[in-house]
């Protein structure tokens, strides 16, 4: 005999907690595709979402997992042939860098384990080795779910730049978006990517690469990109599919739209603190 009642509650890092408000939302028949309310909410999404991100940066919507969101990433800027260093602090960057392997990308890992951060010098001594530039770009983890490791990725930024190396600085947010503090263009990242699972509150299926003007030159500077992934479009649109490359995710993009009216409402300075307070609670209770 189960003694559950009411609604279940999955206590897992993402799918996350759908607030109430988000669902009702979502709870209406298919708005119009063509016109009307749903094109002006889809143009509203934009600077916010790069307001949560930090960046005036560009932001190109997707529907799909995060792992769509890292396929899209890795075919913007990166062909067959060209090398990447992932900085792996747990299995998430290793996944993006065995992503960016698949579609011919050569990859070079730093591992620094389970339980330790980005190790700054190793990462700084192997770039300034890397003399002819073979090195396109570096991706990182904001937040590895699968360790809670949290990499402090404005001493990246000063790692690349002590370095003096040109590779874009990739970084996977999709924990951590809405939820630790993360200033996409005060850290110099150039590319990042977030799903709207976790710290976005909405359910699993839409996704987000934020790109600088640098990741939009790489971008502009590739002979092909899948036309699926390809951001050109979907930053641009002529016409409102093209945001989507089809048809839109109407009921995710009500959901999504709630979720970032209650982010602005507490303003994000105020949700960092609120996860932080938690988190403190948490190991608190932990070591007790
Ligand atoms: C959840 C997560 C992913 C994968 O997202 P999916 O939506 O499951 O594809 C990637 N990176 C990090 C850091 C994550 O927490």
């Amino acid at each position: 005999m189960s003694l559950s009642q009411g609604r279940s509650y999955l206590a897992i890092p993402g799918p996350s907690v759908m607030p109430e408000r988000v669902l009702q939302a979502m709870h209406q028949p298919c708005p119009n595709i063509y016109e009307g309310g749903l094109i002006e909410l889809t143009h509203s999404l934009i600077p916010d979402l790069k307001h949560v991100a930090g960046t005036a940066g560009q932001a190109a919507i997707y529907i799909a997992n995060g792992h769509g969101a890292w396929e899209a990433a890795v075919s913007n800027v990166l062909a067959p042939g060209d090398t990447v260093l992932v900085l792996a602090t747990g299995r998430f960057c290793e996944g993006w860098g065995e992503m960016a392997g698949a579609l011919g990308v050569t990859v070079e890992t730093l591992d620094f384990g389970n339980q330790a951060t980005i190790d700054l010098a190793q990462v700084e001594a192997h770039l300034a080795a890397d003399k002819s530039g073979r090195i396109k770009a570096v991706m990182a983890v904001h937040v590895d779910t699968s360790t809670s490791v949290l990499n402090d990725i404005a001493a990246l930024r000063r790692s690349l730049d002590a370095a003096g190396h040109g590779a874009l600085l990739m970084v996977d947010c999709i924990a951590s978006l809405g939820c630790d503090k993360f200033l996409m263009d005060e850290w110099g990242v150039d590319l990042m990517v977030t799903a709207c699972q976790k710290g976005l509150m909405t359910p699993p299926g839409i996704s987000f690469v934020f790109f600088s003007d640098k990741a939009a030159a790489a971008r502009n500077a590739m002979t092909r990109v899948s036309s699926y992934w390809d951001w050109n479009a979907r930053i641009n649109p002529e016409y409102f599919y093209q945001y989507f490359c089809g048809t839109a995710p109407t009921q995710h993009l009500l959901g999504l739209r709630e979720a970032l009216d209650m982010i602005l409402e507490e303003e994000l300075d105020h949700v960092w603190a609120r996860h932080e307070a938690i988190a403190r609670a948490v190991w608190a209770a932990c070591e007790a």
